[in-house]
């Protein structure tokens, strides 16, 4: 037993976590994969892996349209991850859950068919200086179309939010509020609560960027009292191309299908075509099918564990990695908020953010660096791009230990 693990302070048993994902057993450049780049994607537990495989190899039909066996069984296991996924965010309806490619498309669908067919010249919509380019451009492209403008809540240093400004700019010509639940470049969390307890007194609608919150934190829909919520489902242990949409059922009713086609219609004729009932008036064609059965798998996985485990552990992570970073001559770390997700985003003196990671990379630790879309944040600290460690609960003390000895090795090769 190494010393750090010797002072681990907790039952958390990481390493027969870790057994469940066969991808954190690779070398890479002949070094032990240290993967702290889970905000971009997450690892992808074996019951995951083999959910998927299974799907293919036995229930492979499509979904809605057969009435064979095998169209049964994918049909149920579709299904089955809009129930999972409204149980997940405490929804209080499964026809609630539109299942989508992700954060990005859970957006754009708010974007194209709640917020501009009723965006007028003079309107606007808010968001915030920290939001990720999925939650400031398809604001910006409807209010393009629709003569509206999109105004942003600002920051402080320390990369908390300043919400009484945020309130402040809940002014009666805002249509749609928005808000990040948590920061993907700090780690910040928003006080969504709050903020949705303003928007409510004022009759706005508020839309909740889940994607950095649902792998770290049980998600309440009910609780924070918000009115859409997106998550992506390859943050959180699943596949690519999956996702959810959380939004009230008023709200749903009330809005215009934005994709046409097949499975979201009651009737087509060319005199007038009738659309179904939500969810499925918002899932046109054929989706994801096996990767919704991962995504499935993925929530059974978080439940095994348990979030109250995760983010004990995941805590302890974010205070040890921080603590340990600071020992690093030249340092600064950018995001310093009093709430935080495991991220830490940092700076070296002398050091640019890519050389780092390219040679980090060569120590066999994924990092990443760039602008991680959010380039109004950028501005914000003047910076070009930060360097971002974002940890998930498979990681461990001695990765850290290993990181911040590449870190230092690098750090020489650099200066
Ligand atoms: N919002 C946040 C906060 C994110 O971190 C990301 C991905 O990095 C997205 C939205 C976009 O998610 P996706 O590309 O899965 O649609």
């Amino acid at each position: 037993m190494t010393s750090s693990q010797a002072s681990t302070p907790t039952v958390f048993d990481v390493q027969r976590i870790r057994a469940d994902f066969p991808l954190l057993a690779r070398r890479v450049h002949d070094k032990p994969l240290v993967y702290f780049d889970n905000a971009n994607t997450s690892q992808k537990p074996l019951s995951v892996i083999e959910a998927v495989d299974n799907h293919y190899r036995e229930h492979n039909a499509n979904v809605a349209r057969a009435v064979h066996q095998l169209g049964e069984e994918a049909t149920a296991a579709y299904e089955s991850a809009r129930d999972r996924l409204a149980r997940f965010l405490n929804a209080p309806s499964r026809n609630e859950v539109i299942l989508t490619t992700g954060t990005t498309q859970s957006i754009n669908l708010v974007a194209y068919s709640y917020a501009l067919p009723q965006l007028k010249p003079g309107d606007s919509i808010l968001t915030t200086v920290m939001e990720h380019h999925a939650n400031i451009v398809p604001w910006q492209l409807v209010a393009a179309r629709s003569g509206a403008t999109v105004k942003a809540a600002p920051i402080d240093q320390r990369g908390e939010l300043i919400v009484e400004k945020y309130v402040e700019l809940l002014t009666p010509e805002v249509k749609l509020a928005c808000v990040t639940h948590v920061s993907n470049v700090l780690g910040t969390v928003n006080p969504v609560r709050e903020i949705a307890r303003e928007c409510r007194k004022r009759g706005i609608p508020l839309l909740v960027d889940g994607s950095q919150a649902a792998p770290h934190r049980p998600v309440d829909v009910q609780a924070l009292g918000c009115d859409f919520y997106a998550v992506t489902g390859h943050k959180m242990l699943g596949p690519t191309g999956t996702g959810a949409l959380w939004a009230k059922r008023e709200h749903l009713e009330a809005m215009p299908p934005f994709f046409g086609g097949g499975e979201m219609i009651r009737e087509v004729r060319f005199s007038g075509t009738t659309f179904a009932a939500p969810p499925h008036k918002f899932e046109a064609g054929t989706p994801n099918i096996a990767g919704f059965v991962g995504l499935s798998a993925a929530i059974d996985y978080y439940a095994s564990v348990g979030f109250e485990a995760i983010h004990a552990w995941e805590q302890q992570l974010l205070h040890y990695a921080t603590e340990r970073l600071r020992e690093v001559p030249g340092l600064r770390i950018i995001g310093e908020a009093a709430e935080k997700e495991p991220v830490i985003s940092f700076l070296l003196e002398g050091a640019q953010a890519t050389d780092l990671a390219t040679l980090l990379d060569l120590q066999g630790v994924a990092v990443r660096s760039g602008h991680h879309c959010a380039h109004p944040l950028m501005q914000f600290y003047g910076v070009p791009a930060t360097l971002r460690v974002s940890l998930a609960f498979y990681n461990t003390r001695e990765e850290i230990d290993a990181f911040v000895v590449a870190l230092l090795k690098v750090r020489k090769l650099l200066l």
